[in-house]
């Protein structure tokens, strides 16, 4: 309630994709509420938290959509995508399957969103190191070749959470403003 009455510059709606467990509705309540739990249980309906921020002294407010545990069905609807300007695709970096689904995302966000978005790659459960299947290069080439921004997050112990919603949302702003 803290930014009641508080003037809007900016709305920019942001869509967490990527397949289920890579860690997307822990990353969005690092990001919006600064915190996380270890028991999650998949995402009962579709959901968005905001968050407001001033970037180059505007308000800029981030709406945030959660996928609703669809991500199982390959029910993301259209309507998801619908108004999206930023897009953080995530994987988790100790499950080789979810990287290599992150090219299918990608179809999925160019066919659905607008031409403009931006894309952020982020490589979740960074803490989990000892466990990785995903090296780090991979996802740099891929993101290079894609055109896409990348990360390596842990939103368990809250790493480049907040730099990469920021970044997303500084590239947005530098694209309407
Ligand atoms: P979603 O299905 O993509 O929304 O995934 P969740 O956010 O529900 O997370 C799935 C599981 O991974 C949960 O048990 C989380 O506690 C765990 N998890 C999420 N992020 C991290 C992380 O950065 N590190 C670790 N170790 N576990 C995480
Ligand atoms: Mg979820």
């Amino acid at each position: 309630y803290g930014d009641f009455n508080q003037k809007i510059d900016y709305v920019f709606k942001i869509v967490l994709i990527g397949d289920s467990a890579v860690g997307k509705s822990q990353l969005l309540s690092r990001f919006a509420r600064n915190d996380f739990s270890l028991d999650s249980r998949a995402t009962i309906g579709v959901e968005f938290q905001t968050k407001t921020l001033v970037i180059d002294h505007k308000t800029v407010k981030a709406q945030i959509w959660d996928t609703a545990g669809q991500e199982r069905y390959r029910a993301v609807t259209t309507a998801y995508y619908r108004g999206a300007v930023g897009a953080m695709l995530v994987y988790d970096i100790t499950k080789r399957q979810t990287f290599d689904h992150v090219a299918k995302w990608l179809e999925e966000l160019r066919a659905h969103a607008d031409n403009n978005i931006v894309i952020m790659l982020v490589g979740n459960k960074s803490d989990l190191g000892t466990l990785r299947d995903v090296p780090t290069e991979d996802a740099k080439d891929f993101a290079q070749r894609e055109n896409l921004f990348f990360m390596e997050t842990s939103a368990l112990e809250a790493t480049n959470v907040e730099i990469a919603f920021q970044t997303v949302l500084t590239e947005i702003y530098r694209i309407v403003s």
